[in-house]
């Protein structure tokens, strides 16, 4: 009997769904509208009829298959339950529970960003290790810990979020989350861009991010041609940044930082800055951490999410 698992790995504005063997091979992958409205009361009905057309389609038995997997955006406990989506319209239910019911599968269901920390070490640039901290920077910074092969979900889902740790006093600007200071506000793509804009708006020093528009993308390309203000914005970058995971080691003590979201495109030389900052704030015991690159771009959550249903 052919075993299979469905993947689910649901966005504000696209599901992406893919279907799996055990070991990991992806048969197939498509992806749905997110219909946010009535408070998301459509998303899991879509996402359950989406499973089942599928099944249909490829004739798929249902003995034959192992689960569900899905990771979705906001914190989800151990058991499933989420604790409010802003972002869908959600509030507090068990999206495994509900899911299941649609479906009639067995549904395992995980923080977006977790999950994908979860592919990644699975199938991407974290594989071969056990204990993980993925950071995924994009238009916020997102975080999923594994220790010993377990995602660390927390008691109400907020473990990993490593974009909100505090690493600024002096900060005036709220973040995202209400707070003031956090790690996600110097250096996630936009935070990079605003240090960016700061930074060019203090003196008339030259540049090549004054003749076009600032992103966290000119910003690096910037660094590695060698312009001088651009390598001032990525060491404040770094001092954050290898800050903050130098924070997190002390908790985690990983074996590797594995880096993605937008940002990570930049490549290594984001780790010249990082790491040297890592190093000089982290407890010696924690030193040797590796940092590597991402390498399941937008497919890590599906990757993840597949993982959840085979664990
Ligand atoms: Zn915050």
């Amino acid at each position: 009997m052919a075993q299979y698992v469905f993947a689910v790995d649901l966005g504000g504005t696209t599901v992406k769904l893919g279907l799996f063997d055990p070991e990991g091979n992806v048969l197939d992958k498509w992806e749905i509208v997110t219909r946010k409205e009535n408070g998301g009361e459509l998303i899991l009905p879509d996402i359950a009829e989406s499973i089942k057309k599928k099944a249909e389609e490829k004739n798929i038995a249902k003995e034959e298959v192992l689960g569900v997997g899905i990771g979705v955006p906001g914190p989800v406990d151990s058991k499933g339950t989420i604790y409010k989506a802003a972002n869908l319209g959600w509030g507090v239910f068990n999206v495994s529970e509900k899911l299941g019911e649609l479906t009639g599968f067995s549904v395992k269901t995980g923080n977006d960003a977790n999950v994908a920390a979860l592919g990644e070490m699975w199938k991407g640039g974290g594989k071969g290790y056990s204990s993980i901290v993925a950071v995924t920077l994009g238009t916020g910074v997102g975080g999923g810990v594994i220790v010993e092969g377990k995602l660390i979900a927390g008691s109400t889902g907020a473990g990993g979020e490593i974009g909100h740790i505090h690493v600024e006093d002096n900060e005036t600007i709220p973040c995202g989350c209400g707070n003031k200071g956090c790690l996600e506000q110097y250096t996630s793509a936009t935070g990079i861009t605003r240090l960016a804009n700061e930074r060019l708006a203090k003196d008339d020093k030259p540049s090549v991010l004054r003749e076009g528009e600032v992103s966290a993308k000119t910003v690096f390309d910037a660094v590695k041609a060698g312009d001088e203000l651009a390598i001032e914005v990525a060491e404040v970058f770094g001092m954050y940044l290898g800050k903050g995971l130098a924070t997190v080691a002390c908790v985690v003590n990983p074996e590797a930082f594995v880096i993605g979201g937008g940002v990570s495109k930049a490549g290594e030389v984001l780790f010249d800055y990082i790491e040297k900052n890592y190093k000089a704030f982290v407890f010696h015991g924690a030193r040797d951490a590796k940092f590597c690159l991402a390498t399941l771009g937008n497919d890590a959550g599906i990757f993840g999410a597949a993982k959840l249903v085979l664990e």
